[in-house]
């Protein structure tokens, strides 16, 4: 048994679902739990349709209206008649949506969110499920809200692991006795009281995890649209080569610290059970991509760079020049909590405390606030924050060279590195 996550790119159009049907039509002999995201940019499209209802702006109807012409467009290519029952199920989703625009909004941002930007993962698998069947890569459809129960932190749903896990356990195997394949939704979940939840942007590797670990698949494969897990992001690095195998540990730290093939929290639930991870391309499904496992080492053992752009660095002080000693450190990461601030970098000296952040422009303005009622609070931003595992010394020589550096810090296999962001 084995797991398969399927990203929003992979079925960006008609002719991506095709290429994700031709590579499925190579498994038919094993089964497969085949986990799919919202097509293409949906999710981002779905979350203006969001927004503009929350502030009761005209344009909520604009933008629903694009969601619904994208997929019809796609429904179209995919030679679907619109006589076709998946036409009266995609409808469904819009309606939906259309009930909950009809109102005004009765409950905070992050419910109504998740009721409305879920549907992309519906929308998706519907269709593609549908696809998958009338050209007889036979399959039955999941909702995924029938197993995978979350709590109501909605955007950010926590896993009830012990029900879900139950759940998938039985819904599975029931259908595998029938069929091979099952096609359900990355991202969302539901709650005890039905209401559905989304998992955090991204979060349909995290999905894929799930199942792997309650079904104890064999490997989890994500299929992307790059050869695997990459030494450096090409953007950024001509140098940039692909990892055959990871260790574990080294996948943790370097989702840890941003790099974004894998979403963060995937790798744990895998480790647990020692299920291998392999990532890749689904351009090129005869490459053998990354494989990311029980591994002592990584291979080949080249540095690592995680490139960071819009980064803050705060530099924090007592107004009385006293120790930033414990009981300060304390009272700041309960504000970095309280902020849901994750810090990328930190360093202290006996008078002040420097941390390196995401300049995210919804939440530095309200943390500056806090800190400044008890701290002077200094910055500076458009910095860049490069983290190097398996450094060599002659890797940083070089990155460092005619930049403006602001903090470096090295420990055994990792070396961090802000610098001004106009320094290319
Ligand atoms: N569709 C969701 C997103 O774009 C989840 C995912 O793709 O993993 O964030
Ligand atoms: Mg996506």
């Amino acid at each position: 048994m084995y797991v398969f996550k399927f990203g929003g790119a992979s079925v960006k159009d008609a002719e991506a679902v095709k290429n994700v049907a031709g590579i499925l039509s190579g498994f038919r002999k094993d089964q497969l739990v085949i986990v799919i995201s919202a097509m293409g940019k949906t999710t981002n499209a779905l979350e203006k349709v969001v927004n503009a209802y929350m502030e009761q702006h005209p344009s909520v109807d604009e933008n629903l209206k694009e969601v619904k012409e994208f997929h019809f467009k796609i429904m179209k290519e995919l030679g679907f008649s619109e006589t076709d029952p998946v036409w009266a199920e995609v409808n469904n989703s819009f309606v939906e949506i259309e009930w909950v625009l009809e109102e005004k909004p009765q409950r905070e941002y992050n419910f109504c969110y998740d009721q409305i930007v879920s549907q992309g993962e519906m929308l998706s698998t519907k269709i593609i499920s549908a696809y998958l069947n009338s050209i007889g890569v036979k399959n039955k459809f999941l909702d995924v809200r029938d197993v995978l129960q979350t709590d109501d932190t909605f955007r950010e749903a926590r896993i009830n692991w012990e029900l879900s896990e139950r759940l998938i356990c039985q819904k599975v195997n029931e259908i595998l006795r029938s069929d091979n394949f099952i096609i359900t939704q990355g991202f969302i979940g539901i709650t005890s009281e039905n209401y559905t939840t989304t998992l955090g942007r991204e979060g349909s590797d995290y999905t894929a995890a799930i199942f792997s670990y309650c079904l104890n698949a064999k490997e989890m494969m994500v299929w992307k649209d790059v050869p695997g897990v990459m030494s450096a992001d090409p953007k950024f690095s001509d140098e940039a080569v692909k990892l055959d195998q990871i260790s574990y540990h080294d996948a943790i730290e370097l989702t840890y610290y941003g790099a974004t093939v894998i979403h963060p929290k995937t790798i744990k639930p895998l480790e647990n059970k020692n299920i291998p991870l392999r990532v890749r391309s689904f351009k090129a499904p005869q490459e053998k991509g990354t494989s990311i496992g029980n591994y002592s080492a990584t291979k080949p053992l080249v540095p690592c760079f995680i490139f960071k752009s819009n980064q803050i660095l705060l530099s924090i002080s007592a107004p009385d020049f006293s120790f930033i000693a414990e009981d300060n450190l304390c009272r700041l990461f309960g504000v970095f909590a309280d902020k849901k601030i994750k810090v990328n970098l930190m360093q202290n000296s006996a008078i002040s405390f420097s941390v390196c952040l995401d300049n995210d422009p919804f939440k530095l303005p309200g943390l500056i606030a806090e800190l400044k009622k008890e701290f002077t609070v200094l910055y500076n931003d458009n910095l860049r924050l490069i983290t190097v595992r398996h450094y060599y010394p002659s890797t940083i020589d070089q990155l460092m060279k005619g930049k403006d550096i602001l903090v470096e810090q090295r420990s055994r296999q990792t070396a961090q590195l802000v610098m001004r962001e106009n320094a290319a």
